[in-house]
């Protein structure tokens, strides 16, 4: 078995972006009570998280949207900017500790605590961008976690791949200049999907060229589309960049009863991408792998992928309990 770290805490059920919002506090809640039925719990290490430092939170967004949005929070406002990012009081506090959760998996991974980690957070973080909410996310969560990697542990090479079926646009602006870091999205066609961003011609600019590789697939794609991608196109892509520590960005709204988008993955596609990216870190990372939540509303998907996911990080057998 290896050593899998679980970054979870209460208080990420405090953020309320509405009643009617599907990014919801049952989504973990869901997560937490199907892995303590599983036994999973019991063999995982938890970490716990701790509020992202302003310090390093700057380092990736505008000072002055930081400010709107903790302004914004505390005063009790519902909506922060964009129709989508619903807030409460706590929101600012909650947001500075999902991205506090994956810096806490870096640490844990980076000092040898454990092999690989699960993040359980939220809200998510991939749309975020620089200087703007969208899509339920307020700050990005992973890229914070791949500057930190890479600024204070002093690696050089970092791979995302994000498999939410959303583009996340946030990730790839925040490092579409930035050769240390490799962004691998697959996604739905933008033309048919939020955001609207992730076309193949978007490659990453200036020393970033070359380092920013977007899938796009049309509604209704299938398990083996996806897989046949990752497998002969992005994989060799990857291997040859070989990165130190590896991140996934993990919604789980690609799959076919996911009620916000419109492709037709199953529960084995997940399962599947999951052991050719764990694959990956094995072989250049020394199995340095960190997944972080994104999207994904269908509850009864999220417990099983994610339960899948723990087993896959843990090496622990499907057929086992
Ligand atoms: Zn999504």
């Amino acid at each position: 078995m290896r050593r899998t770290g679980y970054v979870y805490d209460e208080r990420y059920l405090r953020h309320d972006p509405g009643s009617w919002h599907p990014e919801r506090p049952d989504r973990l809640k869901a997560i937490q009570k199907n892995l303590a039925e599983s036994g999973l719990l019991e063999l995982v290490t938890l970490i716990k998280p701790y509020e992202a430092p302003l310090a390093w939170v700057e380092k990736l967004h505008d000072p002055d949207y930081i400010q709107r949005f903790k302004r914004a929070c505390a005063q009790g406002l519902q909506i922060f900017e964009v129709a989508d990012c619903g807030i409460c009081p706590e929101s600012y506090d909650i947001a500075l500790l999902a991205a506090g959760g994956v810096m806490a998996a870096v640490d844990a991974v980076m000092n040898g605590q454990v092999d690989n980690v699960f993040c359980a957070v939220r809200p998510p973080g991939h749309h975020a961008e620089r200087d703007r909410a969208m899509g339920f996310c307020f700050f990005n969560n992973v890229a914070l976690g791949a500057l930190y990697a890479l600024e204070n542990y002093g690696l050089e090479r970092v791979a995302i791949v994000d498999w939410d079926v959303h583009h996340g646009n946030g990730t790839q602006h925040l490092f579409e200049s930035d050769p240390r870091v490799f962004y691998l999205s697959l996604h739905e066609d933008p033309q048919h999907c939020y955001p609207g961003t992730g076309y193949r011609r978007e490659t990453g600019k200036g020393k970033g060229e070359g380092f920013t590789l977007n899938l796009p697939f049309p509604p209704r794609s299938v398990d083996e589309e996806y897989l046949e991608a990752l497998r002969n196109e992005a994989l060799p892509r990857l291997r040859q960049f070989a990165p130190q520590l590896v991140f996934i960005s993990a919604g789980f709204d690609a799959h076919e009863n996911d009620p916000l988008a419109h492709e037709k993955l199953s529960r084995q596609a997940f399962r599947d991408m999951g052991q050719l990216v764990l694959d990956l870190a094995r072989e250049s990372a020394e199995g340095r792998l960190i997944t972080v939540l994104e999207g994904g509303y269908n509850l009864e998907v999220l417990e099983d992928c994610t339960e899948d996911h723990l087993r896959l990080l843990l090496d622990v057998p499907f057929d086992h309990f």
